[in-house]
């Protein structure tokens, strides 16, 4: 008899044990479903939705803020964070350009979540941050982390093979949620290719198109520009200017032959000069240790550290890290740089934009310093 109430207690335990672990994963599950805010600065014209561009998408998990900044007649620039939505370096750098930047000439849109689904989760198994918070002198901000792929409970189920359009590149089956693979997207296919080709539709006004991009440090293409062919130019006169800047940046060209990249595709369907930039991010690396806000936003980790004292990487890494203000300061400056190469190689439609929060101060006073305050709930 006393084993079998034995027997009972466990099995109750248990229940009570599964019953708070399902209430859990469900509540955190949930939570990443709601969007931080993003606010626009006073240097915003106008902001919409992406779904005014592909109606498709209109209420949906693909659904993403689009910000515009206009100025006098000159021209446009794309810029998207968030394709990769783990990337926050880029994701942070489009947020400060929406809540600071202010277009004299030209205009921006700036997308800074440009793969939404992806934010509301994180892969399994791999007990990643879900979101981050930064202090700002009038509260606190908080920011979702994300993954790189469209969340399988919005598309659902990867093809073995996923042939890529329009090139009949053959792709590995989940690399069809993998927004920087889909370009130039479909209007009627799935919904990652849905929201690529709302984004190249928008990359069709534009002239310049900036996609900012993270990368683990163990990667050997970081702290790089990659440059379509028709941005080369500009791309190279930026990282040298960057570089003379003492901000060391690589130039590579966008392969012809890899497909679905924003670089490539951007360049050759939307005819628009295409750059993609990638900042180091350890958070997002095999060789990283606990993944907290340590890792995730001070970018600090003693394995990356002993990693690079075995030249592992392709970045150096001591103590100081690689801290998640650095790579936005990166980023901004890289913006800026492209812009002013741009507009000196391209004098016909220029884009002068004012208020970039410049790298030093970023890199000093921090994020914090340059966020709009929270909204008040
Ligand atoms: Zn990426």
């Amino acid at each position: 008899m006393g084993a079998f109430v034995r027997a009972r207690f466990c099995a109750l335990a248990f229940s009570i044990w599964a019953l708070v672990v399902t209430l859990s994963a469900a509540s955190i599950f949930r939570a990443m479903q709601e969007p931080e805010p993003i606010v626009a600065g006073a240097g915003v014209t106008a902001q919409r939705m992406l779904s005014a561009t592909e109606p498709s998408l209109a209420g949906g998990p693909g659904d993403t803020p689009v910000f515009e900044l206009a100025g006098a007649p000159g021209g446009t620039m794309l810029i998207l964070g968030g394709t990769h939505p783990q990337e926050i370096g880029g994701v942070m750098a489009a947020i400060l350009t929406v809540e600071n930047a202010r277009v004299k000439r030209g205009r921006l849109i700036v997308v800074p979540q440009a793969n939404r689904s992806g934010f509301t989760h994180t892969d399994p198994m791999e007990a990643y941050l879900h979101r981050f918070e930064i202090a700002t002198p009038a509260g606190p901000r908080w920011f979702r982390v994300g993954m790189r792929l469209t969340n399988p409970a919005h598309q659902w189920p990867d093809p073995d093979v996923f042939v890529h359009s329009p090139s009949l590149e053959r792709m590995v089956g989940h690399e069809t949620r993998n927004l920087n693979r889909n370009h130039p997207g479909l209007a009627s296919g799935w919904l990652t290719a849905r929201v690529s080709y709302a984004l190249t539709t928008l990359a069709k006004e534009a002239s310049l198109v900036l996609d900012l991009h993270e990368a683990q440090p163990e990667y050997p293409v970081i702290n790089t520009m990659v440059a379509h062919e028709n941005a080369f130019e500009t791309a190279a006169t930026a990282a040298a200017t960057l570089q003379a800047r003492r901000i060391p940046i690589g130039l590579s060209a966008s392969p012809k032959n890899l497909h679905g990249l924003s670089h490539r595709e951007f360049g050759d369907h939307a005819k628009a000069q295409a750059i993609l930039t990638e900042s180091a991010n350890p958070a997002m690396g095999r060789f990283r240790g606990r993944t907290g806000a340590e890792l995730v936003i001070e970018g600090r980790d003693p394995n990356y550290v002993r990693a690079a004292g075995l030249k592992r990487l392709f970045v150096g890494f001591d103590e100081r890290g690689w801290p998640l203000r650095l790579r936005v300061a990166r980023n901004l400056a890289s913006i800026k740089e492209i812009i002013d190469a741009y507009n000196d190689l391209n004098p016909q439609s220029p884009i002068e934009v004012e208020n970039i929060p410049d790298y030093n101060e970023v890199n000093t006073r921090g994020l914090g310093a340059f966020l709009q305050p929270p909204p008040r709930s």
